[in-house]
């Protein structure tokens, strides 16, 4: 005789029916995985059949094989690859192709769009990518901010082919190199992005956990300029020992222009910056893993508001020189 069904089993049902709805939805109403000309590569085809089964979708969703991984990564390798007239970029001699990895909070956005300004490359942040998406008014996007707003990850499919329609488009006006910001964040995108283009750098951003929350709590976004802003004076007391120095992070507060037209982002609540945390801790960090194997990682704790980490970083990255060339200019 069969055992009644648990409630587990249960969970387990709705979920995989929100998965499939999910899904379906993603497909019919975006024709999103449904990429233009699945002209795939057979190099990234053999990539992504090489890759373990476990690999599924980090957050939830298990996809249906036809509207797979392997098509996001093709339409990832076609807008990775370069454009024929020289970029503005490399015209500067250098073709970066760099990642920001660190927890919600840590300041990926702050310091990737100051190297961005600083190398002239753009800053591509995949979290901004699924925003511009969530403030359509589609079905797909109701159901990704389902998501979002609990703090989970969104599909890698999704994710991927965001990232592509991103690169595709600056390929079109003629970007090349890239600063990207909050992706990969599982070990799927990064063995997909490896497979695709060579990254030639990881910096991996590291605070102290105490003012991660606050900072997220603490951080308000201009409505119109769409510029940041923290509001949260963060100021941790120094042990006994040398290890763990007193840390002060100033308020960067909004000028007039901007102070009326604040907003606070819908995952930034307690519950969610926890549950993102959580969700970093247990898909991201071993991102931070396979980058540190490949040789390609660069760990900088920050000491401190952007005063104190800028500079350190610039000196971490042999960077100093060009951003005093670039001083003297302005
Ligand atoms: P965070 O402050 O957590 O780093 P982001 O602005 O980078 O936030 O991302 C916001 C949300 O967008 C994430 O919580 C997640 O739902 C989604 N997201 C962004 N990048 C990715 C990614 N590479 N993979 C999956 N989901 C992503």
């Amino acid at each position: 005789s069969r055992a009644p069904l648990s409630s587990l089993d249960l969970g387990r049902c709705v979920q995989h029916l929100f998965n499939l709805h999910l899904l379906f939805s993603m497909a019919v109403s975006h024709r999103l995985f449904r990429l233009q000309s699945p002209a795939k590569n057979i190099l990234s085809s053999f990539f992504i059949r090489s890759l373990p089964s476990s690999y599924s979708s980090s957050s939830g969703p298990t996809l249906d094989p036809e509207i797979d991984l392997e098509e996001a990564a093709a339409q990832l390798e076609k807008s990775s690859s370069s454009s024929s007239s020289p970029s503005p970029s490399e015209s500067k001699g250098r073709n970066f192709h760099w990642v920001f990895l660190g927890c919600p909070g840590v300041g990926k956005g702050t310091y990737a769009s100051r190297l961005s300004t600083l190398l002239g490359v753009p800053h591509i942040a995949t979290g901004d990518l699924v925003r511009e998406e969530l403030s359509s008014s589609s079905l797909l996007s109701s159901q990704l901010k389902e998501l979002v707003n609990h703090g989970k990850l969104v599909p890698d499919e999704f994710i991927i082919s965001l990232l592509s329609k991103r690169l595709e488009a600056g390929k079109e006006k003629g970007e090349s190199g890239y600063i990207l910001d909050g992706f990969p964040r599982t070990v799927t995108q990064a063995e997909i992005l490896e497979g695709v283009t060579n990254i030639d750098l990881v910096i991996n951003l590291k605070l102290r956990e105490e003012a991660l929350l606050a900072k997220c709590l603490g951080r308000r976004i201009c409505s119109e300029c769409g510029a940041n802003y923290n509001v949260a004076c963060i100021d941790i007391k120094g042990g006994d020992d040398d290890a763990s120095p007193r840390m002060y992070m100033p308020p960067l507060l909004p000028p007039k222009s901007c102070e009326s037209k604040l907003i606070t982002r819908a995952d930034d609540t307690e519950e969610v910056v926890k549950e993102r945390l959580k969700i970093y801790n247990k898909m991201t960090q071993p991102v931070e893993e396979f980058y540190r194997k490949r040789g390609k990682l660069l760990e900088f704790d920050l000491p401190g508001g952007i005063p104190q980490s800028w500079p350190r970083l610039l000196r971490a990255l042999h960077l100093e020189d060009l951003d005093d060339k670039q001083s003297a200019i302005a």
